[in-house]
């Protein structure tokens, strides 16, 4: 294992107090009570490590709405579930159209362009669903990033799923849509009732940083450790974030950060460091295309200070 870096934990501290000043926070997503209730003025930063530490600062253990950084964990399990076979139906490309964009599914016969986009998380949903019911998919998506979390306390906040489902109605276009070409083969109300819970899972920046581990370690839950998918997944998927995982702000973040990551609307990101450490940071205020303005730029400021850039020689 790579050792981290010897100052890590006084980067870690400094980031989130330089953070706490910050007085540009972004503006907290405002479509569900839930969201728009939460306090601008959090700031949370994990990193677990590849020597098993876990550096975190801030409110590192308030759990917030994962929201679309569900997506990652879907995608993980229909992979390993599925294999290949998840492609025929999700594509790769990054979209360069907002999130839940309906226009590119016409152009492309229902095939979304890629997982992390609504349509394409609904379609991977879906794969997940066909082996069955509505509960006991949840019931494994649960399962699934509590394993990699190593935590059983991770759960659904039922508030924020019910209120997904009061206000999904273009979500509800999409699966229809989709279903209408077979891409999504089961019922769209089933699918989308999976999929409106797994968006409505809360996690603090501990247990995201935890759950994300196996993407930094080749599909093991640490160096050694425990496997959740193949090294080649884990590498894909960190392709797909690095690509997709920020909405139309992926180039940018790719750019700023040089890290794979997947943001959600409740303003968490999972970042991942290759053979280095995987980090969970959330701050609810966004910036204008959806993407936690404060956690963009604390990873912008963790991955120059310690060189974790994808990019950089090793
Ligand atoms: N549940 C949200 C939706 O489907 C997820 C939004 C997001 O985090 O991108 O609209």
């Amino acid at each position: 294992a790579i050792p981290p870096a010897p100052d890590l934990p006084r980067i870690v501290t400094e980031i989130a107090a330089e953070m706490a000043a910050e007085t540009d926070r972004g503006v907290v997503a405002d479509y569900i009570p839930q969201l728009a209730g939460v306090r601008p003025d959090q700031f949370g930063l994990a990193v677990a490590t590849a020597d098993g530490q876990l550096i975190a600062a801030g409110d590192t253990g308030v759990p917030f709405s994962i929201q679309s950084v569900s997506k990652v964990f879907t995608l993980a399990l229909a992979l390993g579930r599925h294999g290949n076979a998840v492609w025929e139906r999700v594509g790769r490309e990054p979209s360069g159209d907002p999130f839940n964009s309906i226009v590119q599914l016409e152009h492309e016969r229902g095939r979304p362009r890629n997982p992390f986009i609504n349509a394409g998380a609904i379609a991977v949903t879906d794969a997940i669903l066909s082996q069955y019911a509505p509960k006991e998919a949840l019931g494994e998506i649960l399962r699934f990033i509590r394993f990699l979390a190593g935590d059983d306390d991770i759960a659904i906040d039922p508030a924020v799923a019910r209120s997904e489902k009061q206000t999904g109605f273009r979500n509800v276009a999409l699966a229809n849509f989709m279903r209408s070409y077979g891409i999504v083969t089961g019922q769209p109300d089933k699918v989308l009732g999976v999929y409106f819970h797994h968006c409505a899972i809360a996690m603090s920046v501990r247990q995201l940083a935890m759950a994300g581990r196996f993407l930094a370690f080749d599909g093991r839950l640490a160096p050694d450790g425990r496997r959740a998918v193949s090294a080649r997944m884990a590498r894909q998927i960190n392709a797909l974030m690095l690509t997709c995982g920020h909405y139309d702000g992926s180039g940018d973040f790719a750019f700023r950060v040089g890290l794979p990551g997947k943001s959600g609307v409740g303003g968490g990101i999972l970042a991942v460091a290759p053979g280095r450490a995987s980090i969970g940071c959330w701050s609810p205020g966004l910036n204008t295309i959806g993407n936690s303005q404060l956690a963009s730029r604390a990873l912008e400021r963790l991955a120059r200070r310690t060189g974790w850039s994808v990019f950089a020689a090793r």
